[in-house]
């Protein structure tokens, strides 16, 4: 456990033979007329079922979730339990919803489409939204009539192995939702090349996920890839600064910095650089640092001893490149002097040229930078080669369409940070991804189009 540093359980890790009998599990699940002809508003039964299920066993689900990575309790289970049983719900409302479209060609010739699931998918995750990624995998993949195996990261085993119960207990047929254990090398790589999977759905970092696009090449899997991000929260001079500190430390310091979508770059144009970072500062000092369970936590610790020393080697890496450390830059000691808390940190004065502004932190570190011009904003937004988030606050509608039509990210948030819907499309441009997670897209990485040619009378 993060917060203690004392071992919680043992948990069983599958080996690539252990793959294999999932795999032939689902594949025969997917051909069995129990799953692959039930009626699509019996899918939708069946998965609002599983998010019955895990309102009531909200608070299990998320206790666990805590002890895997030592996120604080009650605010995940909170926003995070009421974000997965929406998800759950709102795929839920596609399953019958599925359709394909009729293409006029010529008199003698129409064509059709049948969107059909793809088959086999694997679904791998990282430790810092596990219960989140799962429900983002497990809703369009039922809701498609896919079968899932699920593989979560090595470091947050247990909530979702409480999950895979909650599908049993749904009345899933078996086979059709798994859930596999294991390090990323060997199960997570055994599940990406295996030659009957049909898609991997990978969410984690960017240099996992090119090679997991390499080993999915095997058979020319479906891919879709969800990795990580540098996002920039643009500040113009004429925003409201009391209400952008409040969104950029929520989004940027939320989950003790481990936010794939994290605004942990702030460009703050010249003007207003001083009065937006003592507001900023003020707050991220004010953050109550402790154990998951106590209620008054607003920040736990990093999710592992490897996290935590990463994230100090930034801080280290900042200070020596000339960045002027405002707030932190320290470990934060818990309870009984244990425990992997860092300090939120404030750098100033970052330039393009740092680590801190180019690569992914994923820990309580901000690195703020200062422009002069709209121009310049976008320049320094879009120096980075992650594409995920981007974040801007302007009173002006036109700053904020146009600066938004400018950034290379696959979202942007206007006036707010972070404020995730699993309505809304969820991922990125350039290195932060491939496909989209969440909203009606995310329907299609669970989808083949097959194409019906229909000859009217043409003869030969
Ligand atoms: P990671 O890449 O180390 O691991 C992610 C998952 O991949 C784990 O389950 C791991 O076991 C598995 N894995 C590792 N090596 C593998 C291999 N060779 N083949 C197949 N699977 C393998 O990432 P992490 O440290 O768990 O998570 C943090 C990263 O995830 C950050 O970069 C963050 O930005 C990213 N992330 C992205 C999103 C998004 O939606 N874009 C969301 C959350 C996290």
């Amino acid at each position: 456990m993060s917060s203690t540093e004392e071992k919680i359980v043992e948990v069983e890790i599958a080996t690539a033979e252990d793959v294999d009998k999932a795999v032939k599990a689902a594949r025969a699940a997917f051909n069995n007329p129990t799953w692959h002809d039930l009626i699509p508003e019996d899918r939708a039964k069946l998965l609002n079922k599983l998010a019955d299920l895990v309102e009531a066993n909200v608070d299990e689900l998320f206790t666990l979730q805590a002890w895997d990575v030592g996120k604080p309790f009650k605010t995940s289970r909170d926003f995070e339990g009421g974000h997965l049983i929406g998800t759950l719900r709102y795929f839920a409302g596609w399953a019958d919803k599925i359709q394909g479209r009729t293409i006029p060609v010529s008199k003698d010739k129409f064509g059709y489409t049948l969107k059909q699931p793809v088959g086999v998918c694997g679904g791998i995750s990282p430790w810092n939204y596990p219960l989140t990624n799962s429900g983002w995998k497990l809703g369009p993949a039922l809701a498609t009539g896919n079968c899932i195996i699920l593989k979560p990261s090595e470091y947050a085993p247990l909530a979702t192995l409480y999950l895979a119960n909650l599908a049993r207990e749904a009345g899933y047929p078996p086979g059709v939702v798994q859930v596999l254990n294991g390090y990323g090398k060997q199960a997570g790589q055994a599940l990406t090349e295996h030659m009957d999977v049909d898609k991997i759905a990978f969410t984690g970092s960017t240099t996992t996920g090119r090679l997991v696009i390499k080993s999915a090449a095997v058979n020319m899997k479906k891919t879709s890839i969800e990795a990580g991000g540098k996002s920039a929260f643009i500040v113009f001079d004429d925003a409201d600064l009391d209400q952008a500190a409040k969104w950029a430390i929520a989004g940027g310091l939320g989950n003790s910095g481990q936010i794939c979508s994290a605004n942990s770059r702030i460009l703050v144009q010249e003007g207003v650089q001083e009065k937006f970072v003592k507001i900023f500062a003020d707050i991220a000092k004010a953050t109550k640092l402790g154990q998951q369970f106590d209620e008054a936590t607003q920040q736990g610790p990093q999710a592992s001893k490897m996290q935590y020393d990463k994230v100090l080697g930034y801080i280290d890496s900042a200070n020596k490149d000339g960045a002027k450390l405002v707030i932190g830059g320290h470990p934060h000691k818990g309870a009984g002097g244990k425990g992997f808390f860092i300090q939120p940190t404030v750098f100033t004065g970052v330039t393009r040229d740092m680590k801190i502004f180019q690569e992914e932190v994923f820990g309580p570190v901000i690195a703020v930078t200062t422009f002069k011009t709209e121009d310049e904003a976008v320049s320094l937004a879009n120096d980075s080669a992650f594409g995920l988030a981007a974040m801007v606050f302007t009173e002006n509608l036109k700053t904020a369409h146009r600066t938004a039509s400018k950034l290379q990210t696959g979202m942007v948030w206007i006036n707010e940070s972070n404020n995730t819907d699993y309505k809304l499309p969820f991922g990125g441009f350039k290195q932060s991804g491939l496909g989209r997670d969440c909203g009606e897209s995310a329907l299609e990485e669970y989808l083949e189009e097959k194409t019906v040619h229909v000859n009217l009378g043409l003869k030969l």
